[in-house]
C-alpha cells in the first residue's frame, strides 16, 4: 500500500475510535488533513468548535492565520499534513487530559510512521511537550531540535507558539510569522544533511 492508501485506512480506523470519553461529548472525530506524502507535518492541540463541526483541523480563526503563514512560505494545505494531539474536541475546549493524550498517542504515532515527515512542527506547548517534555516554549520557539522519541525513533522538531496565541496578542503575530519563515531554510538544511549521508 502506498502512503495515501495507508492514511486512508488509518483515517477510517480513527473515525471509528471510541477508546476514550471525549468521543461521547463531541460531534465527530477530526483525524487530520493534508497530504500523506508531506515533508512537513504540523501538530496542534485539539479540535475546537469549528473543527468539530467540519471534521477538519484548523478551520477556525487560528486556521486562517495558519493559512496566512503557510502562504508566506509558498505552501498550501495540500503540501503539508496537519494533525492534533487528540482527535476529538474536549468539552468547552478545555485542555486535553494526560490520559486522553495517552490514548490518542498511538494514532499520532501511526500517522507519523506513515508520513515519515522530514520535520514535525509543533504548534503550542501541549503539542511540543508530548515530544519534548523538558522544554519551555518561551525558550525554544523558532528552533529545530533533534530527539529520539520512544516508540517513534529519531525525529527533527521545529517548535512554534500556537497560532491562536496571535489572536489575543498582537505582538505574538510577528513572533510567529518570523519563526514560521525559518521553516524552508531548516527543511533545506535537513535535506542537504540527508543527501550527504546517502551512500554514493
Ligand atoms: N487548535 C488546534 O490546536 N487544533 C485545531 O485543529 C484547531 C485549533
Amino acid at each position: 500500500m502506498d502512503k495515501k492508501e495507508q492514511m486512508k485506512k488509518l483515517t477510517q480506523e480513527m473515525l471509528a475510535c471510541r477508546k476514550c470519553a471525549l468521543r461521547n461529548g463531541c460531534r465527530q472525530v477530526v483525524p487530520g488533513g493534508g497530504s500523506a506524502e508531506a515533508e512537513i507535518m504540523f501538530i496542534g492541540e485539539a479540535p475546537g468548535k469549528n473543527e468539530d463541526e467540519q471534521g477538519m483541523p484548523f478551520v477556525g480563526a487560528a486556521g486562517k492565520f495558519l493559512d496566512e503563514m503557510l502562504l508566506a512560505i509558498n505552501l498550501k494545505r495540500e503540501d503539508i499534513y496537519i494533525a492534533n494531539t487528540v482527535k476529538c474536541r474536549p468539552p468547552q475546549n478545555r485542555d486535553p487530559l494526560p490520559e486522553e493524550k495517552n490514548i490518542c498517542w498511538e494514532w499520532l504515532v501511526s500517522q507519523i510512521e506513515i508520513i515519515k515527515p522530514k520535520i514535525i512542527v509543533t504548534l503550542g506547548r501541549h503539542s511540543m511537550n508530548l515530544f519534548l517534555p523538558e522544554q519551555r516554549i518561551s525558550e525554544v520557539h523558532g528552533r529545530a531540535l533533534r530527539r529520539d522519541v520512544s516508540g517513534m525513533g529519531k525525529q527533527i522538531f521545529f517548535t512554534l507558539y500556537h497560532p491562536a496565541a496571535a489572536l489575543y496578542n498582537g505582538g505574538m503575530r510577528e513572533v510567529l510569522m518570523k519563526d514560521f519563515k525559518k521553516i524552508p531554510k531548516v527543511l533545506e538544511l535537513i535535506k542537504k544533511e540527508q543527501s550527504e549521508k546517502q551512500p554514493k
